[in-house]
């Protein structure tokens, strides 16, 4: 397995190379992806940053399969809900329902020959989800280098993010952390 970083506009984007192929977020153009097959296409959270390009991914990647909470495939045309109208954008087109698969707690990309499986991360959205790979993890915006992520936008809850951040300090297999945006670090 390896895997890429890639800075995009929005946010980072990581590729995971293995039997198959997997990205995650969809914040950089499709033209700086490596020109592989997709297989899955993760979505951490349903904010902008994150979303952006989702639909060009879709036609870029036709044999790819969307993963992501329930409640961020409903906010995907909801430009309040997913702070599109931040970056002035008012108009969003949400992905077909037969290119999207729903995940929660404990699914896993079956696939993947790794050991892997998807947790909860509720706090900056209520939509966070992160993806585990062996002893990396994919985080989104829950938790970064020097902070956690922001919970005043829609459907943020401190509470929550407070729990998740303990979550996150109980998963002691964990040795890498793969965020949304900034530096990838490691715990001890
Ligand atoms: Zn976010």
């Amino acid at each position: 397995m390896e895997i890429k970083t890639i800075c995009g506009e929005f946010c980072n984007v990581y590729v995971i190379e293995s039997n198959v192929n997997v990205i995650i977020d969809a914040g950089a153009n499709t033209s700086m992806l490596p020109n592989i097959n997709v297989d899955y296409v993760f979505l951490t959270h349903a904010h902008y940053d994150h979303l952006a390009y989702l639909n060009d991914y879709a036609e870029k990647f036709p044999n790819a399969t969307f993963l992501m909470a329930e409640q961020a495939y409903n906010k995907l045309d909801d430009c309040q809900q997913n702070v599109a109208t931040l970056f002035g954008v008012n108009k969003l087109k949400k992905l077909p329902i037969n290119r999207v698969k729903f995940v929660k707690e404990g699914d896993q990309i079956e696939a993947l020959n790794e050991q892997n499986h998807f947790v909860e991360l509720k706090g900056h959205t209520n939509c966070s989800m992160g993806l585990i790979v062996i002893d990396n993890i994919f985080c989104g915006d829950a938790v970064f280098e020097n902070g956690y992520g922001s919970y005043d936008l829609p459907t943020g809850d401190f509470e929550q993010t407070q729990k998740t951040l303990e979550k996150i300090n109980k998963l002691n297999n964990i040795r890498h952390f793969y965020s949304g945006h900034g530096t990838h670090f490691d715990k001890n």
